[in-house]
């Protein structure tokens, strides 16, 4: 099989802005998986199910498909479908994004993703984001970067996209304690939680460009 890379890291270490730029530049499939499971909370908060109702959310999403379809600018974000519905900027949103964790948790939930992310990555080819790509979902990838910042980096990143998005509402601190809180339910879970893989290499991104990191998991990718 081709090559794999996976790139895992707490909620805005700047994963998505580079794994897509890293695709483009290598030529490897990109493979948002946290785009799929908030897909999956959403359809759950669009059904009559309860967040934590696990058995009928487990039925819920037993024939799911979800389609993941890049676009061909390099800074837009991955085209999502789940069950036929266009989902893209609806899973994007501060409800989706308050409750995706308490769905990523499920087992259920995590057994289906993970085996379609599995079977989506069988002949290689593909750079893979999200928590648990290196130690879970593609433990035998070629190269694993762990990308982190500081919590305050993280999130004076994410107030920044968002004022340039005309978002000028949004509190910082808020911000702050909303990714420390989302981190805190991915790295305490049981199962395959936010961790960084033995094997990883870790990129702390507070002093780094974009385009540094970028260089850097090139050159990582060639050695
Ligand atoms: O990366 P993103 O912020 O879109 O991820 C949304 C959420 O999906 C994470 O906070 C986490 O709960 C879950 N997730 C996960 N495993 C992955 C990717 C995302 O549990 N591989």
């Amino acid at each position: 099989r081709q090559p794999i890379v996976a790139i895992d890291g707490p909620a805005g270490a700047g994963k998505s802005t580079v794994t897509r730029r890293v695709a483009h530049e290598l030529g490897l499939l990109y493979l948002d998986t946290g785009a799929m499971y908030r897909a999956v909370t959403w359809l759950v908060m669009n059904s009559d199910l309860a967040l934590d109702d696990e058995g009928a959310i487990a039925l819920l999403i037993k024939d799911v498909e979800i389609q993941l379809t890049s676009p061909n600018a390099v800074d837009l974000p991955t085209v999502v479908h789940i069950d036929d519905k266009e989902v893209t900027t609806a899973i994007r949103t501060p409800e989706v994004t308050a409750n995706v964790s308490a769905i990523a948790a499920q087992a259920a939930v995590r057994g289906k993703l993970v085996q379609m992310q599995q079977q989506w990555g069988e002949k290689g080819g593909i750079i893979a984001e999200g928590r648990d790509i290196g130690t879970n979902v593609f433990p035998n990838a070629e190269l694993k970067v762990f990308m982190t910042a500081s919590v305050e980096e993280r999130a004076r990143r994410r107030w920044q996209d968002l004022q340039n998005q005309g978002r000028d509402d949004i509190d910082l601190q808020q911000l702050a304690q909303d990714i420390q809180r989302r981190d805190e339910l991915d790295s305490n879970r049981a199962i395959a939680p936010l961790k960084k893989a033995d094997d990883a290499i870790e990129l702390i991104t507070d002093d780094l460009t974009i385009d540094e990191v970028i260089a850097k998991i090139i050159e990582l990718y060639q050695q």
